[in-house]
Protein backbone atom coordinates (compact mmCIF):
# COMPACT_ATOMS: atom_id res chain seq x y z
CA UNK A 1 0.00 0.00 0.00
CA UNK A 2 1.74 3.29 -0.64
CA UNK A 3 0.60 7.15 -1.58
CA UNK A 4 3.87 7.80 -3.07
CA UNK A 5 2.07 8.58 -6.51
CA UNK A 6 -0.72 10.66 -5.32
CA UNK A 7 1.72 12.56 -2.91
CA UNK A 8 4.92 13.69 -3.96
CA UNK A 9 7.57 14.28 -1.50
CA UNK A 10 7.38 16.18 1.49
CA UNK A 11 7.89 19.78 0.76
CA UNK A 12 6.95 22.71 3.04
CA UNK A 13 6.77 25.24 0.00
CA UNK A 14 2.93 26.00 -0.17
CA UNK A 15 3.85 29.16 2.01
CA UNK A 16 7.33 29.12 3.78
CA UNK A 17 6.77 31.05 6.58
CA UNK A 18 3.77 28.85 7.81
CA UNK A 19 3.72 25.26 9.67
CA UNK A 20 3.29 23.08 6.35
CA UNK A 21 0.47 20.95 5.69
CA UNK A 22 1.04 16.81 5.05
CA UNK A 23 -0.85 17.79 1.87
CA UNK A 24 0.88 20.31 0.30
CA UNK A 25 2.37 18.01 -2.77
CA UNK A 26 -1.33 15.93 -3.22
CA UNK A 27 -2.19 15.26 -6.73
CA UNK A 28 -5.74 14.58 -8.02
CA UNK A 29 -7.10 13.44 -11.23
CA UNK A 30 -9.51 15.34 -13.41
CA UNK A 31 -11.95 13.42 -16.11
CA UNK A 32 -9.99 14.48 -18.93
CA UNK A 33 -6.96 12.17 -17.62
CA UNK A 34 -4.57 15.50 -16.21
CA UNK A 35 -3.77 15.45 -12.77
CA UNK A 36 -3.34 19.17 -11.28
CA UNK A 37 -2.36 19.41 -7.63
CA UNK A 38 -5.48 19.62 -5.11
CA UNK A 39 -6.92 22.63 -4.36
CA UNK A 40 -8.75 21.87 -0.99
CA UNK A 41 -10.99 24.83 -0.26
CA UNK A 42 -12.93 22.85 2.27
CA UNK A 43 -11.06 23.84 5.45
CA UNK A 44 -13.79 24.39 7.32
CA UNK A 45 -15.35 20.81 7.26
CA UNK A 46 -11.74 19.20 7.88
CA UNK A 47 -8.41 20.77 7.88
CA UNK A 48 -5.36 18.58 6.08
CA UNK A 49 -2.45 17.89 9.09
CA UNK A 50 0.53 19.74 9.61
CA UNK A 51 3.88 17.93 8.60
CA UNK A 52 4.72 18.52 12.78
CA UNK A 53 1.82 16.66 13.55
CA UNK A 54 2.19 13.38 11.08
CA UNK A 55 6.38 13.43 12.59
CA UNK A 56 4.78 13.83 16.48
CA UNK A 57 1.90 10.77 15.63
CA UNK A 58 4.91 9.17 13.76
CA UNK A 59 6.78 9.03 16.49
CA UNK A 60 4.30 8.03 18.99
CA UNK A 61 3.06 4.97 17.64
CA UNK A 62 5.57 2.33 18.41
CA UNK A 63 4.96 3.70 21.85
CA UNK A 64 1.30 3.61 22.09
CA UNK A 65 -0.19 1.12 24.92
CA UNK A 66 -2.76 1.39 27.30
CA UNK A 67 -3.58 4.83 29.12
CA UNK A 68 -3.76 4.75 33.16
CA UNK A 69 -4.21 1.42 33.47
CA UNK A 70 -0.68 -0.42 32.41
CA UNK A 71 2.48 -0.90 34.49
CA UNK A 72 4.44 -1.24 31.51
CA UNK A 73 7.02 1.65 30.42
CA UNK A 74 5.03 2.08 27.11
CA UNK A 75 1.75 2.54 29.22
CA UNK A 76 3.44 5.03 31.38
CA UNK A 77 4.95 6.86 28.35
CA UNK A 78 1.06 6.92 26.83
CA UNK A 79 -0.16 8.13 30.26
CA UNK A 80 1.85 10.93 30.57
CA UNK A 81 1.06 11.91 26.88
CA UNK A 82 -2.69 12.07 27.34
CA UNK A 83 -1.87 13.86 30.69
CA UNK A 84 0.37 16.34 29.35
CA UNK A 85 -2.04 17.24 26.45
CA UNK A 86 -4.74 18.36 28.83
CA UNK A 87 -2.08 21.03 29.83
CA UNK A 88 -1.54 21.72 25.97
CA UNK A 89 -5.01 22.26 25.42
CA UNK A 90 -5.52 24.02 28.48
CA UNK A 91 -2.82 26.59 27.65
CA UNK A 92 -3.96 26.88 24.29
CA UNK A 93 -7.58 28.01 24.81
CA UNK A 94 -6.76 30.14 28.06
CA UNK A 95 -8.37 28.21 30.19
CA UNK A 96 -8.15 28.99 34.16
CA UNK A 97 -6.09 26.42 35.65
CA UNK A 98 -8.33 24.64 37.71
CA UNK A 99 -10.65 23.91 34.40
CA UNK A 100 -11.15 20.64 33.48
CA UNK A 101 -10.34 19.24 30.02
CA UNK A 102 -12.27 16.18 28.79
CA UNK A 103 -11.08 14.68 25.31
CA UNK A 104 -13.80 13.53 23.60
CA UNK A 105 -14.44 12.46 19.74
CA UNK A 106 -14.77 16.11 18.22
CA UNK A 107 -17.04 19.64 18.96
CA UNK A 108 -20.39 17.40 18.84
CA UNK A 109 -19.20 15.08 21.51
CA UNK A 110 -18.12 17.81 23.69
CA UNK A 111 -21.31 19.85 23.09
CA UNK A 112 -23.44 16.76 23.77
CA UNK A 113 -21.47 16.26 26.80
CA UNK A 114 -21.87 19.46 28.14
CA UNK A 115 -25.55 19.13 27.39
CA UNK A 116 -26.34 15.86 29.50
CA UNK A 117 -24.20 17.58 32.45
CA UNK A 118 -26.36 20.67 32.88
CA UNK A 119 -28.10 21.20 36.47
CA UNK A 120 -31.83 20.12 36.17
CA UNK A 121 -33.77 23.35 35.04
CA UNK A 122 -30.90 25.08 33.83
CA UNK A 123 -32.61 27.68 31.25
CA UNK A 124 -30.07 27.49 27.31
CA UNK A 125 -30.11 30.51 25.42
CA UNK A 126 -28.69 30.15 21.69
CA UNK A 127 -29.28 31.61 18.31
CA UNK A 128 -30.80 30.13 16.05
CA UNK A 129 -27.62 30.15 13.56
CA UNK A 130 -26.15 27.79 15.12
CA UNK A 131 -24.17 24.75 13.75
CA UNK A 132 -26.35 21.54 14.35
CA UNK A 133 -23.52 20.47 16.62
CA UNK A 134 -24.43 23.48 18.73
CA UNK A 135 -28.15 23.75 18.50
CA UNK A 136 -29.24 20.25 18.60
CA UNK A 137 -28.19 18.91 22.22
CA UNK A 138 -30.38 21.30 23.95
CA UNK A 139 -33.73 20.96 23.39
CA UNK A 140 -37.22 21.32 25.28
CA UNK A 141 -39.21 23.89 27.87
CA UNK A 142 -35.55 25.56 29.09
CA UNK A 143 -34.21 26.51 25.85
CA UNK A 144 -34.68 29.67 24.04
CA UNK A 145 -33.59 30.18 20.54
CA UNK A 146 -32.87 34.22 19.42
CA UNK A 147 -33.83 34.26 15.56
CA UNK A 148 -31.09 35.32 13.40
CA UNK A 149 -29.95 38.97 14.09
CA UNK A 150 -28.77 41.28 11.49
CA UNK A 151 -26.39 42.68 13.17
CA UNK A 152 -23.99 42.17 16.17
CA UNK A 153 -25.70 44.81 17.88
CA UNK A 154 -28.85 43.08 17.89
CA UNK A 155 -27.28 39.54 19.37
CA UNK A 156 -26.21 41.50 22.21
CA UNK A 157 -30.02 43.49 22.56
CA UNK A 158 -31.45 40.26 21.73
CA UNK A 159 -29.78 38.00 24.24
CA UNK A 160 -30.52 40.41 26.89
CA UNK A 161 -33.68 40.17 26.20
CA UNK A 162 -34.28 36.09 26.14
CA UNK A 163 -32.15 36.48 29.71
CA UNK A 164 -34.22 38.56 30.97
CA UNK A 165 -37.47 36.80 30.46
CA UNK A 166 -35.34 33.22 31.93
CA UNK A 167 -36.96 32.45 34.97
CA UNK A 168 -34.30 32.14 38.42
CA UNK A 169 -32.00 28.92 38.70
CA UNK A 170 -28.93 28.22 36.60
CA UNK A 171 -28.50 29.63 33.09
CA UNK A 172 -26.01 28.85 30.13
CA UNK A 173 -25.89 30.99 26.69
CA UNK A 174 -23.97 29.13 23.74
CA UNK A 175 -22.23 31.08 21.22
CA UNK A 176 -20.22 30.35 18.18
CA UNK A 177 -17.18 31.82 17.98
CA UNK A 178 -17.40 31.79 14.07
CA UNK A 179 -19.94 30.85 11.51
CA UNK A 180 -19.02 27.92 9.81
CA UNK A 181 -21.41 29.28 6.88
CA UNK A 182 -20.03 32.43 6.59
CA UNK A 183 -17.04 32.59 8.30
CA UNK A 184 -18.35 35.81 10.12
CA UNK A 185 -16.77 36.27 13.62
CA UNK A 186 -19.71 36.57 16.67
CA UNK A 187 -19.38 39.04 19.40
CA UNK A 188 -18.30 36.95 22.00
CA UNK A 189 -16.74 39.01 24.85
CA UNK A 190 -19.83 41.69 23.92
CA UNK A 191 -22.47 38.66 24.36
CA UNK A 192 -20.28 37.35 27.43
CA UNK A 193 -20.36 40.63 29.14
CA UNK A 194 -24.90 40.13 28.78
CA UNK A 195 -24.53 36.96 30.30
CA UNK A 196 -22.52 37.35 33.10
CA UNK A 197 -24.76 40.15 34.13
CA UNK A 198 -27.59 37.81 34.17
CA UNK A 199 -25.75 34.91 36.01
CA UNK A 200 -25.24 32.20 33.28
CA UNK A 201 -22.37 30.64 32.41
CA UNK A 202 -21.28 31.05 28.57
CA UNK A 203 -19.99 27.51 25.98
CA UNK A 204 -18.28 28.67 23.28
CA UNK A 205 -18.38 26.27 20.11
CA UNK A 206 -14.85 27.45 18.94
CA UNK A 207 -14.63 24.83 16.05
CA UNK A 208 -14.17 27.27 13.42
CA UNK A 209 -12.88 30.29 15.57
CA UNK A 210 -9.47 27.99 16.56
CA UNK A 211 -7.92 27.52 13.48
CA UNK A 212 -7.77 30.89 12.68
CA UNK A 213 -7.46 33.40 15.76
CA UNK A 214 -6.29 32.57 19.10
CA UNK A 215 -8.52 31.74 21.82
CA UNK A 216 -8.57 33.18 25.30
CA UNK A 217 -11.33 31.91 27.40
CA UNK A 218 -9.98 33.72 30.21
CA UNK A 219 -10.45 37.17 28.29
CA UNK A 220 -13.24 36.41 26.33
CA UNK A 221 -14.58 35.35 29.59
CA UNK A 222 -16.08 32.23 28.43
CA UNK A 223 -16.99 28.96 30.38
CA UNK A 224 -16.74 26.13 28.52
CA UNK A 225 -14.94 26.21 25.09
CA UNK A 226 -15.45 23.46 22.16
CA UNK A 227 -13.47 21.82 19.45
CA UNK A 228 -12.28 19.27 16.96
CA UNK A 229 -8.81 18.49 16.28
CA UNK A 230 -9.68 17.82 12.59
CA UNK A 231 -10.75 21.40 11.81
CA UNK A 232 -7.36 22.54 13.91
CA UNK A 233 -5.10 20.71 11.40
CA UNK A 234 -4.46 16.95 13.51
CA UNK A 235 -6.80 14.05 12.31
CA UNK A 236 -7.56 11.20 14.29
CA UNK A 237 -10.86 11.76 15.74
CA UNK A 238 -10.19 13.78 19.13
CA UNK A 239 -11.82 16.81 20.30
CA UNK A 240 -12.22 18.66 23.50
CA UNK A 241 -14.30 20.48 25.73
CA UNK A 242 -12.51 22.60 28.16
CA UNK A 243 -14.13 24.19 31.72
CA UNK A 244 -15.71 24.42 34.67
CA UNK A 245 -15.71 20.85 36.77
CA UNK A 246 -18.83 21.71 39.10
CA UNK A 247 -21.63 20.43 36.33
CA UNK A 248 -19.37 18.29 34.73
CA UNK A 249 -18.37 16.17 38.54
CA UNK A 250 -21.71 16.55 40.03
CA UNK A 251 -23.20 14.55 36.50
CA UNK A 252 -23.88 11.04 36.05
CA UNK A 253 -20.79 9.81 33.58
CA UNK A 254 -21.90 10.28 29.86
CA UNK A 255 -20.19 7.20 29.09
CA UNK A 256 -20.56 4.13 31.41
CA UNK A 257 -17.94 1.62 31.54
CA UNK A 258 -14.08 1.19 32.63
CA UNK A 259 -11.73 4.70 33.32
CA UNK A 260 -14.93 6.14 34.76
CA UNK A 261 -14.90 3.92 37.57
CA UNK A 262 -13.39 4.28 40.84
CA UNK A 263 -14.68 0.85 42.03
CA UNK A 264 -17.54 -1.79 41.28
CA UNK A 265 -19.06 -4.06 44.31
CA UNK A 266 -21.41 -6.55 43.70
CA UNK A 267 -24.45 -5.90 45.85
CA UNK A 268 -26.14 -8.59 44.72
CA UNK A 269 -29.69 -6.69 43.57
CA UNK A 270 -27.30 -4.24 41.91
CA UNK A 271 -24.15 -3.30 41.23
CA UNK A 272 -22.20 -0.44 43.71
CA UNK A 273 -21.23 1.58 41.27
CA UNK A 274 -18.18 4.87 42.39
CA UNK A 275 -17.50 6.47 39.56
CA UNK A 276 -13.93 8.57 38.98
CA UNK A 277 -13.73 12.13 39.38
CA UNK A 278 -13.65 14.79 36.11
CA UNK A 279 -11.91 14.12 33.73
CA UNK A 280 -11.83 10.73 33.63
CA UNK A 281 -15.57 10.59 35.16
CA UNK A 282 -16.76 11.27 31.49
CA UNK A 283 -13.88 9.87 29.28
CA UNK A 284 -15.09 6.09 30.01
CA UNK A 285 -13.33 3.57 27.42
CA UNK A 286 -9.86 3.20 26.00
CA UNK A 287 -8.63 6.38 25.18
CA UNK A 288 -7.56 8.25 22.04
CA UNK A 289 -3.95 8.88 22.73
CA UNK A 290 -2.86 9.21 19.42
CA UNK A 291 -5.81 11.58 18.59
CA UNK A 292 -5.25 13.53 21.56
CA UNK A 293 -1.86 13.76 20.71
CA UNK A 294 -1.94 15.01 17.46
CA UNK A 295 -4.28 17.18 18.40
CA UNK A 296 -2.11 18.43 21.08
CA UNK A 297 0.73 19.16 18.89
CA UNK A 298 -1.48 20.96 16.23
CA UNK A 299 -2.17 23.31 19.37
CA UNK A 300 1.50 23.91 20.50
CA UNK A 301 2.49 24.43 16.69
CA UNK A 302 -0.06 26.83 16.32
CA UNK A 303 1.04 28.43 19.19
CA UNK A 304 4.42 28.25 18.85
CA UNK A 305 4.67 29.75 15.26
CA UNK A 306 2.74 32.28 15.95
CA UNK A 307 -0.96 33.66 14.88
CA UNK A 308 0.08 37.05 13.28
CA UNK A 309 1.50 35.30 10.10
CA UNK A 310 -1.26 32.70 9.76
CA UNK A 311 -4.19 35.66 9.84
CA UNK A 312 -2.26 37.70 7.71
CA UNK A 313 -1.93 34.88 4.93
CA UNK A 314 -5.74 33.76 5.79
CA UNK A 315 -6.91 37.46 5.44
CA UNK A 316 -4.75 38.30 1.93
CA UNK A 317 -6.57 35.34 0.21
CA UNK A 318 -9.75 36.11 1.32
CA UNK A 319 -9.23 39.31 0.27
CA UNK A 320 -8.60 38.06 -3.01
CA UNK A 321 -11.17 35.05 -2.95
CA UNK A 322 -13.84 37.87 -2.09
CA UNK A 323 -12.91 40.26 -4.76
CA UNK A 324 -12.63 37.42 -7.20
CA UNK A 325 -16.09 35.95 -6.58
CA UNK A 326 -17.65 39.46 -6.75
CA UNK A 327 -16.17 39.09 -10.22
CA UNK A 328 -18.49 35.99 -10.98
CA UNK A 329 -21.35 36.78 -13.19
CA UNK A 330 -24.57 35.61 -10.96
CA UNK A 331 -22.82 35.77 -7.76
CA UNK A 332 -24.05 36.24 -4.65
CA UNK A 333 -22.28 36.07 -0.61
CA UNK A 334 -24.18 35.12 2.16
CA UNK A 335 -23.49 37.39 5.54
CA UNK A 336 -25.14 37.38 8.73
CA UNK A 337 -23.48 40.69 9.26
CA UNK A 338 -22.93 42.78 5.99
CA UNK A 339 -19.95 42.36 4.38
CA UNK A 340 -17.74 44.74 7.03
CA UNK A 341 -17.99 42.63 9.85
CA UNK A 342 -14.57 40.65 10.79
CA UNK A 343 -14.85 37.05 9.42
CA UNK A 344 -12.21 34.19 9.21
CA UNK A 345 -11.40 32.81 5.79
CA UNK A 346 -15.16 30.71 4.65
CA UNK A 347 -17.39 32.23 2.14
CA UNK A 348 -20.31 31.31 1.11
CA UNK A 349 -22.21 31.94 -2.23
CA UNK A 350 -24.66 30.75 -4.99
CA UNK A 351 -24.27 31.83 -8.41
CA UNK A 352 -27.68 32.38 -10.11
CA UNK A 353 -28.78 29.86 -12.55
CA UNK A 354 -26.28 26.95 -11.07
CA UNK A 355 -27.41 24.07 -9.01
CA UNK A 356 -24.45 24.75 -6.02
CA UNK A 357 -23.90 20.74 -6.34
CA UNK A 358 -23.61 20.29 -9.96
CA UNK A 359 -21.20 23.04 -9.69
CA UNK A 360 -18.92 21.89 -6.64
CA UNK A 361 -19.02 18.14 -8.86
CA UNK A 362 -17.39 20.30 -11.76
CA UNK A 363 -15.02 22.25 -9.75
CA UNK A 364 -13.98 18.86 -8.47
CA UNK A 365 -14.23 16.76 -11.77
CA UNK A 366 -12.43 19.41 -14.38
CA UNK A 367 -10.63 21.48 -12.13
CA UNK A 368 -9.09 19.60 -9.04
CA UNK A 369 -10.92 22.07 -6.53
CA UNK A 370 -12.56 20.99 -3.54
CA UNK A 371 -15.35 23.02 -1.85
CA UNK A 372 -18.59 22.09 0.16
CA UNK A 373 -22.56 22.76 -1.25
CA UNK A 374 -25.44 22.07 0.82
CA UNK A 375 -26.25 23.43 3.77
CA UNK A 376 -23.25 22.96 5.70
CA UNK A 377 -25.26 21.14 9.05
CA UNK A 378 -26.48 24.81 9.90
CA UNK A 379 -29.89 24.11 7.92
CA UNK A 380 -32.04 27.22 9.29
CA UNK A 381 -28.93 29.65 9.22
CA UNK A 382 -27.94 28.71 5.80
CA UNK A 383 -31.84 28.77 4.42
CA UNK A 384 -32.42 32.01 6.33
CA UNK A 385 -29.42 33.71 4.76
CA UNK A 386 -30.23 32.70 1.54
CA UNK A 387 -33.24 33.98 1.69
CA UNK A 388 -31.78 37.28 3.14
CA UNK A 389 -29.49 37.83 0.26
CA UNK A 390 -32.80 37.38 -2.25
CA UNK A 391 -31.43 33.70 -3.71
CA UNK A 392 -33.79 31.44 -5.40
CA UNK A 393 -31.48 28.63 -4.46
CA UNK A 394 -31.90 25.81 -1.89
CA UNK A 395 -28.46 25.33 -1.01
CA UNK A 396 -25.11 27.16 -1.39
CA UNK A 397 -21.77 26.56 -2.18
CA UNK A 398 -19.01 27.06 0.37
CA UNK A 399 -15.24 28.38 -0.07
CA UNK A 400 -13.13 28.12 2.83
CA UNK A 401 -9.11 28.55 3.41
CA UNK A 402 -6.29 27.53 5.72
CA UNK A 403 -2.80 26.80 5.99
CA UNK A 404 -2.90 24.35 2.96
CA UNK A 405 -4.60 26.95 1.25
CA UNK A 406 -2.56 29.45 -1.61
CA UNK A 407 -3.32 32.44 -4.11
CA UNK A 408 -3.39 29.93 -6.97
CA UNK A 409 -6.32 27.62 -5.40
CA UNK A 410 -7.97 30.89 -5.20
CA UNK A 411 -7.40 31.93 -8.28
CA UNK A 412 -8.20 29.07 -9.99
CA UNK A 413 -11.24 28.88 -8.34
CA UNK A 414 -12.54 32.25 -9.68
CA UNK A 415 -11.28 31.53 -13.23
CA UNK A 416 -12.98 28.14 -12.71
CA UNK A 417 -16.77 29.66 -12.11
CA UNK A 418 -16.40 32.35 -14.56
CA UNK A 419 -15.65 29.57 -16.99
CA UNK A 420 -18.66 27.39 -15.99
CA UNK A 421 -20.88 30.69 -16.27
CA UNK A 422 -19.36 31.28 -19.41
CA UNK A 423 -19.10 28.52 -21.61
CA UNK A 424 -21.11 25.31 -19.29
CA UNK A 425 -19.59 22.54 -18.26
CA UNK A 426 -17.26 20.36 -20.11
CA UNK A 427 -18.37 17.07 -19.22
CA UNK A 428 -21.45 15.10 -18.58
CA UNK A 429 -23.08 14.88 -14.97
CA UNK A 430 -25.83 13.21 -13.62
CA UNK A 431 -27.35 12.80 -9.87
CA UNK A 432 -26.70 9.60 -8.33
CA UNK A 433 -28.16 8.97 -4.68
CA UNK A 434 -28.73 12.96 -4.50
CA UNK A 435 -25.28 13.85 -5.56
CA UNK A 436 -24.29 15.42 -8.49
CA UNK A 437 -21.35 12.92 -10.37
CA UNK A 438 -19.46 13.18 -13.45
CA UNK A 439 -20.88 10.96 -16.24
CA UNK A 440 -18.92 8.88 -16.94
CA UNK A 441 -16.33 9.46 -14.01
CA UNK A 442 -12.91 8.29 -15.30
CA UNK A 443 -10.78 9.27 -12.45
CA UNK A 444 -8.66 6.71 -11.34
CA UNK A 445 -8.96 5.60 -7.33
CA UNK A 446 -5.59 5.97 -5.65
CA UNK A 447 -4.03 2.14 -5.62
CA UNK A 448 -4.53 1.50 -1.61
CA UNK A 449 -8.22 1.36 -2.38
CA UNK A 450 -7.78 -0.74 -5.56
CA UNK A 451 -4.79 -2.75 -4.94
CA UNK A 452 -5.77 -6.50 -3.66
N1 LIG B 1 -19.50 23.86 15.30
C1 LIG B 1 -19.16 24.45 14.16
C2 LIG B 1 -19.21 25.94 14.07
C3 LIG B 1 -18.75 23.68 13.09
O1 LIG B 1 -18.40 24.27 11.95
C4 LIG B 1 -18.70 22.28 13.22
C5 LIG B 1 -18.31 21.43 12.08
O2 LIG B 1 -18.34 21.81 10.94
C6 LIG B 1 -19.07 21.73 14.44
C7 LIG B 1 -19.44 22.54 15.47
C8 LIG B 1 -19.04 20.25 14.64
O3 LIG B 1 -17.74 19.79 14.56
P1 LIG B 1 -17.46 18.23 14.53
O4 LIG B 1 -18.11 17.71 13.30
O5 LIG B 1 -15.99 18.12 14.50
O6 LIG B 1 -18.06 17.67 15.76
Amino acid sequence: MTLAHVVEPRCADAHPALPAVTSARLTVPLVDGRRVPYANLDHAASAPCLEAVQDAVNELLPWYASVHRGAGFASRVSTRVYEQARDTLRAFVGAHRGDTVVFTRNTTDALNLLARCLPRGTSVVLFDTEHHAALLPWRGPNVRRIPTPERPGDAVVALEDALRGCPTGPRLVVITGASNVTGEVWPVTRLAEVARRHGARIALDAAQLAPHRPVDARALDVDYVALSGHKLYAPFGAGALVGRADWLQAAEPYLSGGGATRQVVDWGDRLGVSWSAVPERHEAGSPNVVGVHALAVACETLDRHGWEPIMTHERLLLDRLRTGLATVPGYTGLSLFGPDNDRVSVASFTVTGQDPGRLAAVLSAEHGIGVRDGLFCAHIATRRLLDRAGSTQQRALRASLGLGSTVEHVDRLVAALRSVVADGAGWNYRLIDGRWTPDPDPRPLPPFLTAG
